[in-house]
């Protein structure tokens, strides 16, 4: 059996969907990164429920919305100047604070952990969620553990469907990539996971920041949750230098491959290519919908080519990392 879908323009949608999050149940809604699965987080059975549905470990925190920064506050139990300053800049938006938490929030949503993570989302649907079901709500992204993240309704219809009990449809997803995650019990803050704000954009607010282990390099970071596999498709993807010369020399034996490539050297025949734009962002926003279709080819081996080195595209860098073959 299906899950229902509603336009998030139904006007019952937003009310239909708050009913059901206060009642316990799940739902899939649109943030400005990716889609997220919906629990209310003060209650425990409910966010016990998003373990299941994505077969989540349960060592694996998740991020708890919020509407505001009264009822973000109202969820910690320190919040320092940087979390101020940050906030300011960056909320509502794709930047997810680590404060201590406060007892209120049961042990589930933290893992057991001290902290919380929280933000603060920027998509009309996702506030408008918030506002009218008037609790906080723990979401990650609206797949199975280890999948692809979901950027439509659709893909969440194709990885969760009948495990969850609605799925609010709001269109393609504008961010495309998850938030980023900062630690500010530390000082300095530390980078547990690149995302949409990049570096530049946190250190012109509070200063230099650290980075815990490797993230966004070869290894898997080590912060709680930062499964070295993550985001992946199907499809085996090999991130490598790509040129044309190479995607022929791999087709020569009839391999059926996929390329995916922010460099236009023209196609090459038998290769489903997907190109994408050559600037982050924009790159950021098309590479889960890429991966996505590329996926559904039914195709031996997905090569992607290297993205550039600097800091601006650390959050793809990461994302394609994990999802590569180890
Ligand atoms: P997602 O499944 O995309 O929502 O992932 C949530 C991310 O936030 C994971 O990388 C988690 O490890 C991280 N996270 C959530 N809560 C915490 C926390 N309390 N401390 C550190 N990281 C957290
Ligand atoms: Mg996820």
């Amino acid at each position: 059996m299906q899950t229902d879908t509603l336009p998030a323009t139904d006007p019952h949608a937003i009310g239909r969907a708050a009913t059901l999050l206060r009642a316990g149940c799940l739902v899939a809604f649109p943030t400005e990164t990716v889609y997220g699965l919906g629990a209310n987080a003060l209650d425990a059975d409910a966010v016990a429920r998003i373990f299941a549905a994505k077969g989540r470990p349960a060592t694996n925190p998740v991020i708890v919305h919020v509407a505001d920064r009264i009822h973000a506050k109202k969820l910690v139990a320190d919040w320092p100047d940087s979390a101020t300053h940050l906030a300011d800049r960056f909320w509502p938006g794709p930047l997810t604070l680590v404060l201590p938490k406060a007892p209120c929030v049961p042990d589930i949503v933290t893992a057991g952990g001290p902290t919380v993570a929280l933000r603060i989302p920027a998509h009309p649907v996702a506030l408008a969620l918030l506002r009218s079901c008037g609790v906080p709500i723990a979401a990650p992204s609206a797949n199975r553990s280890t999948e692809l993240s979901p950027t439509t309704a659709e893909h969440v219809q194709r990885s969760l469907s009948d495990r969850i009990d609605l799925i609010l449809d709001g269109g393609p997803t504008s961010g495309g990539l998850e938030s980023t995650v900062l630690d500010v019990t530390t000082n300095p803050p530390t980078l547990l996971r690149p995302g949409l704000v990049t570096i530049a954009e946190i250190e012109a607010i509070v200063g230099s920041i650290q980075r815990a282990g490797s993230v966004g390099d070869d290894a898997p970071a080590r912060s709680p949750g930062q499964m070295a596999r993550h985001y992946s498709p199907r499809t085996p993807l090999t991130i490598a230098t790509t040129s044309r010369r190479h995607i022929e020399t791999l087709t020569a034996d009839g391999a059926r491959i996929g390329w995916l490539t922010h460099r236009d050297e023209g196609e090459v025949p038998g290769v489903s290519r997907v190109l994408l734009p050559a600037d982050p962002v924009s790159y950021s926003a098309r590479l889960y919908a890429a991966l996505h279709h590329i996926d559904s080819l039914g195709l031996e081996r997905i090569i992607v080519e290297a993205p550039p080195d600097d800091d601006a595209w650390l959050a793809v860098r990461d994302r394609l990392h994990r999802a590569a073959e180890a």
